[in-house]
């Protein structure tokens, strides 16, 4: 079965919204089959975004990922990957439609809830990030 990453940003988190995204997900039907709550590092932080590293809002990004707590996720189900996105909405929360997760929480700019694994490839390789010992 299909398995994402998800992560509930520090904003999420701060702003309580942990048991309503939770919801969201329980209520699509789909499984969680790991979680767990800590802080990001800025090591991994960095490599986590790498992709954007050269993009001018990188260090705005990786100082807001360490802010504070986050809860790391994994969801499990057919085509998890699109329906997690899907829900998710687009990048910038102004843009989000309503009824996704950016569009009824998002605020603009950075701070746009969640993360989630963009492709089958980047899902594995986030998973064995932020769950090494599920290996
Ligand atoms: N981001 C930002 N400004 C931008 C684009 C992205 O602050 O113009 C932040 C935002 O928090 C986003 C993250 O960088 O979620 C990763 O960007 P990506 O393009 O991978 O978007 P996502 O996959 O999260 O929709
Ligand atoms: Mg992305």
């Amino acid at each position: 079965m299909e398995k994402t990453l998800v992560i509930i940003k520090p904003d999420g988190v701060k702003r309580r919204l942990v048991g309503k995204i939770l919801g969201r997900f329980e209520n699509k039907n789909l499984t969680i089959v790991a979680m767990r709550y800590g802080m990001m590092t800025e090591e991994i932080a960095k490599i986590h975004y790498a992709h954007l590293s050269s993009r001018h809002f990188f260090k705005e990004l990786v100082d807001y990922m360490i802010s504070g707590p986050v809860v790391y996720l994994v969801l499990e189900g057919e085509e998890v990957i699109d329906i997690v996105r899907r829900m998710t909405g687009a990048t910038k929360s102004h843009e989000a439609l309503p009824g996704t997760i950016r569009g009824d929480y998002g605020l603009p700019g950075t701070q746009n809830v969640i993360h989630a694994s963009d492709s089958k490839d980047t899902a594995v390789i986030e998973i064995a990030r932020f769950f090494p010992e599920n290996e």
